[in-house]
């Protein structure tokens, strides 16, 4: 994928090549701007080539964050829908049990509150939970079905969409690092604004900065001199040898909505399963917040695997292959930060979006194009807005 030169000029430098830095690029690009993306590593060599590639509505509480799920969804399903076998895009819907009396009734509540925002939710009786997923295991109180949930292939994805983008005139460069950002005054306004990206390959002049750096973006933000409190949450998945189908949705332990909520540092686990394509199952879910620690956690991965087994006793001598981790990039409200930063005149981001970034990379992008365009965005970006972190501007660069 890497470009030789850099170019001197172009309307947008989008730094960072992970899922919502290629599906930016690609808007970008087929909306008309000159764009030019550089990323340090490889495509997806981020957190986006280390998660899995669920595109969920049913793990959303009603707000922001669910506005844009659903937009996202609209966008995966209409104009990308042409592309979607290009990323392994499935719409195998989401099913969600509870085990206990107190997890069915806040599964119910959930789906109220969903359905009145737009979601598909459809309630599941406890005797007919084996009629989803044959091999769940009994004693489950309630579960809820969510037809309008998918699955991609997240390196897929990003690979693809960057393609996508070069057919529209973008520029892709790998092994290139961002290392500062020019503000200076622009001739003739005196406004001060981002103008030259400098890389460890040399300099871009642009008109605008796209911050799509991933759990990285606090680093980039503060080359502007402005704040956004991105920060990594780690998570495990464990990848089983390929077997016959035996899960048939994305399904997952109702309590899981609550666990990508909080914002307890310490580990916490809940089960998230899925079969891919290849046959392997993906099993997950761990959060914690132990900054960019890369040591495999023996405690983590027991635990998600006695959850995955108390949910599928099927699994029980299934080999786990390998295991895996990544950084979620989440804010402290568990917001994404998505538009231009009037702090720093030039500087967008798109990113935080924690454990969702790949079903919510499309309709961010999307919507970041608009609002660079001077269109009315489709959806209120308020609610993601970078200012919301802080009011002042700081003029360091
Ligand atoms: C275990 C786990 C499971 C997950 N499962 C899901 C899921 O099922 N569904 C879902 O939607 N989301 C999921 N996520 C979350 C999702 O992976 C992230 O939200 C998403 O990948 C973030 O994409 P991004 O493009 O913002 O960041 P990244 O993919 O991290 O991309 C940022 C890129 O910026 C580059 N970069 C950083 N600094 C610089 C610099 N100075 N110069 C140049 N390049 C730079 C990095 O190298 C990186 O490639 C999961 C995450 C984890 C950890």
């Amino acid at each position: 994928m890497s470009s030789g030169d850099l170019p001197a000029t172009v309307d947008v430098v989008v730094i960072g090549a992970g899922a919502v830095g290629a599906a930016c690029a690609y808007f970008l690009a087929r909306d008309g701007f000159s764009v030019h993306v550089v990323e340090r590593g490889q495509i997806a060599s981020g957190t986006s080539g280390a998660c899995e590639g669920n595109v969920l509505v049913s793990d959303k509480e009603a707000g922001p964050e669910l506005d844009l799920a659903l937009y996202s969804l609209g966008v995966w399903n209409g104009e990308l829908a042409e592309f979607g076998e290009l990323w392994e895009f499935e719409p195998k819907g989401g099913f969600v049990a509870a085990a206990t009396p107190a997890g069915a009734a806040a599964l119910r509540d959930l789906g109220v509150r969903q359905r009145a925002a737009g979601v598909e939710a459809v309630d599941v009786a406890a005797a007919d939970v084996h009629t989803y997923e044959p091999c769940i295991t009994d004693g489950l109180t309630a579960a809820a079905y969510y037809p309008q949930d998918a699955q991609v292939q997240p390196m897929l994805l990003t690979a693809h969409l960057l393609r996508l983008a070069r057919g529209h005139g973008a520029g892709v460069s790998t092994g290139v690092t961002a290392t500062g950002l020019s503000v200076d005054p622009r001739s003739g306004t005196g406004e001060r604004r981002v103008t030259v990206v400098r890389t460890s390959r040399g300099t871009i002049s642009c008109d605008q900065v796209v911050n799509a750096t991933g759990t990285w973006a606090g680093e980039l933000a503060a080359m502007a001199g402005v704040e956004v409190p991105v920060l990594p949450r780690r998570g495990f998945v464990l990848v089983t040898e390929p077997l016959p189908r035996t899960i048939h949705h994305k399904v997952y332990a109702a309590e899981y909505v609550a666990s990508t909520q909080s914002s307890d540092g310490a580990l916490q686990t809940s089960t998230v399963i899925e079969g891919t394509r290849a046959g392997t199952i993906l099993i997950g879910s761990s959060r914690e917040r132990v900054g960019f620690d890369r040591t495999v956690s023996l405690p983590a991965m027991r635990e998600i695997a006695g959850k995955a087994l108390a949910l599928f006793p099927a699994l029980a001598r299934t080999r786990i292959l390998r295991c895996y981790h990544g950084f979620r990039p989440y804010c402290p409200d568990h917001l994404p930060v998505i538009g231009h930063d009037a702090r720093a005149p030039g500087l967008w981001h798109a990113g935080g979006h924690e454990g969702a970034g790949i079903g919510l990379s499309v309709g961010t992008a999307k919507l970041l194009a608009q609002s660079m365009a001077g269109l009315r965005t489709d959806l209120d970006l308020t609610p993601f807005a970078p200012a919301r972190f802080s009011e002042v501007a700081v003029d360091a660069c």
